[in-house]
């Protein structure tokens, strides 16, 4: 599991699908070798081009502002 932020400090967010929920996704939420745990979370509600792939509050930039060259957090 790769974490889905860009480069940030604080708990790492691994996708695991959004079931048929609407509004909302499971993420698998860990912080370096604890143990990871299941969360719902909602899904972030910024828009710009096209719709972020991330979650409500979460850290650094939505999935739509990465720059293609950054290397994403690798958790
Ligand atoms: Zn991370
Ligand atoms: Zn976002």
């Amino acid at each position: 599991m790769q974490c889905q932020l860009s480069a940030h400090d604080g708990d790492h967010f691994g996708l695991l699908g959004d079931d048929g929920m609407y509004g909302a996704a499971l993420w698998l939420r860990w912080h370096g070798m604890s143990e990871a745990e299941l969360v719902v979370l909602p899904d972030c509600p910024a828009r710009g081009d096209e719709s972020c792939c991330l979650f409500a509050d979460h850290a650094e930039r939505h999935t739509w502002e990465d720059v293609p060259e950054e290397t994403p957090c690798t958790g």
